[in-house]
């Protein structure tokens, strides 16, 4: 058997200004995305996508072609020549002749042409190759269209949020597509979607209600059909189809696949209010943690979240309001990962460790979305240590992988550590505080620009976390941005009494 398997991956907010080129797909920032058998040794074993599907493929024994690995990190719509040179690999490879296709995509992927990538990925194949089975592994902030489900063969999509089941995910999809090749299990999908845009800050699968939907739709798979996948979907893409959606796959059975697909439509609909996001003032909160701080405990750190500017979500990662606002209010010992901004990072490295400094941080990138700017930050403080910001991610989510902040640089502003960094990444795993010396148990306060991926690696060392309303094109106050593309009427932006 010969298999292709191939990653195109992105998270697109619509809302961001961060350029999303073909550099972004690349390894270290430069440069074209990975591809062919080299790929293996990256991947293998790892906790993702890719890695999943290799295991399923050379399980089988089967020759392995890798086209173009191709993922980055959330940012704006994909500019045209990256979108077509990564879909034109995977096409050709197609085009070449294979047995099977494993595709690692997001389900979010917007260019600056098309509103469905990933849908336009397929259409593309189609014409090369009609017939060819074709797995599909999602991110559960798809937002899905009728060609990503009618021109695939099996979609599974995660179950979790924080991701921790990436490598199940492929390895399920990737799996059904081989028994369906060797076996003659006939995967049959029936899709739908809500009229809801739930709130990224209360998706995660800790909580109620994504919790008990995502218990369920992995009953639905224990009790006998191939996948079943809810996927909440990401509100920031102003696109016809954002929002949340449910595709389930059974072994040649349509009207089981039509009936769990309605039962998890249903429920989902009947917690949208639970979905929706209730905003406290920033000040507020960060009186809120002060206080928290203030008290004695041996239980760690208090964790306050900057979640409206969050580099997984498509943000500039270089706002500063909350950052000021700690400083404002005086709270010590604070370790931040971090701000965005490789022109303060290169002053940093050029004026050493141990200098004292002034410079203005953050807040460079405009956000014409946005209602509200951010402006730089002016801080003065010491220059505590330089790295190349590189680690191993050591988490359930990534294991393996290599993280990579750019240049790093830690700058003190009295007992608050600012780590300036030149690739966005989000900070989810500790690694990225002990790659700069950093414990961060032994911390008062860590402050992260993140929303729920940190629980990974944080949410066990901290002892409370404070979610701060920052300023950021992820913000999770809806009225910031405007929806123009978006079906409508949806929840909640509009007030629904009925579904249909
Ligand atoms: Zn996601």
């Amino acid at each position: 058997m010969h298999i292709v398997i191939a990653q195109m991956s992105h998270e697109t907010n619509t809302f961001s200004p961060v350029v999303s080129d073909l550099a972004r797909f690349s390894p270290g920032g430069s440069g074209n995305p990975m591809e062919g058998d080299a790929v293996k040794d990256v991947f293998r074993g790892t906790a993702s996508c890719m890695g999943g599907y290799l295991a399923v493929a050379e399980a089988t024994g089967a020759d392995i072609t890798i086209p173009v690995v191709a993922g980055a990190p959330p940012s704006g719509p994909v500019e045209d020549h990256a979108y077509e040179y990564i879909a034109a690999k995977i096409v050709q490879a197609a085009a070449d002749g294979c047995d099977a296709l494993f595709l690692d995509l997001h389900g979010a992927m917007v260019t600056r042409t098309v509103e469905d990538g990933e849908g336009e990925l397929l259409r593309c194949i189609r014409q090369v190759n009609p017939d060819v089975p074709i797995a599909v592994a999602l991110d559960m902030h798809a937002n899905l269209y009728d060609d990503i489900v009618g021109l695939s063969t099996v979609i599974a999509g995660y179950h979790t949020y924080p991701h921790i089941d990436m490598y199940e995910t492929a390895e399920l999809a990737g799996r059904i597509l081989v028994d369906h090749i060797q076996k003659g299990v006939m995967p049959t999908m029936a899709w739908g979607n809500n009229p809801m845009l739930p709130h990224i800050m209360r998706q995660g699968t800790d909580d109620l209600p994504n919790r008990a939907l995502q218990e369920r739709a992995m009953e639905m798979e224990r009790e006998g059909a191939l996948a079943v996948s809810l996927f909440t979907g990401f509100p920031h893409a102003d696109i016809s189809q954002a929002g949340l959606s449910v595709v389930v796959a059974t072994d040649n059975d349509p009207d089981l696949a039509v009936k769990l697909r309605d039962e998890l439509l249903d429920q989902a609909w009947i917690d949208r209010e639970r979905f929706v996001y209730r905003l406290e003032p920033l000040e507020v909160s960060v009186t809120r943690a002060k206080q928290l701080g203030d008290q004695p405990s041996s239980d760690g750190p208090v964790l306050i979240l900057d979640h409206y500017d969050n580099t997984a979500s498509g943000g500039t990662m270089d706002t500063t309001n909350v950052l000021a606002e700690v400083l404002k209010q005086g709270i010590d010992d604070v370790a931040f990962c971090g701000i965005f901004d490789p022109e303060a990072v290169e002053c940093l490295y050029s004026s050493g460790v141990g200098s004292e400094v002034t410079v203005p941080l953050g807040g460079r990138l405009p956000m014409p979305a946005l209602r509200r700017q951010s402006r730089p930050l002016e801080v003065s403080g010491r220059v505590k240590c330089l790295t190349d910001g590189r680690f191993e991610t050591s988490i359930a989510m990534g294991r393996g992988l290599m993280t990579d902040m750019g240049k790093t640089a830690v700058l003190s502003v009295g007992s608050v550590d600012i780590m300036v960094i030149s690739r966005h990444f989000e900070p989810v795993d500790p690694g990225c505080f002990r790659s700069v010396g950093i414990e961060p148990t032994e911390r008062r306060f860590l402050m992260l620009k993140s929303r729920i991926h940190y629980r990974v690696g944080f949410r066990d060392l901290a002892r409370e976390v404070v979610e701060c309303a920052g300023l950021g094109v992820c913000t999770s106050d809806y009225s910031e941005i405007s929806f123009e593309n978006v079906r409508r009427p949806i929840y909640p932006l509009d007030e629904i009494k009925m579904r249909n």
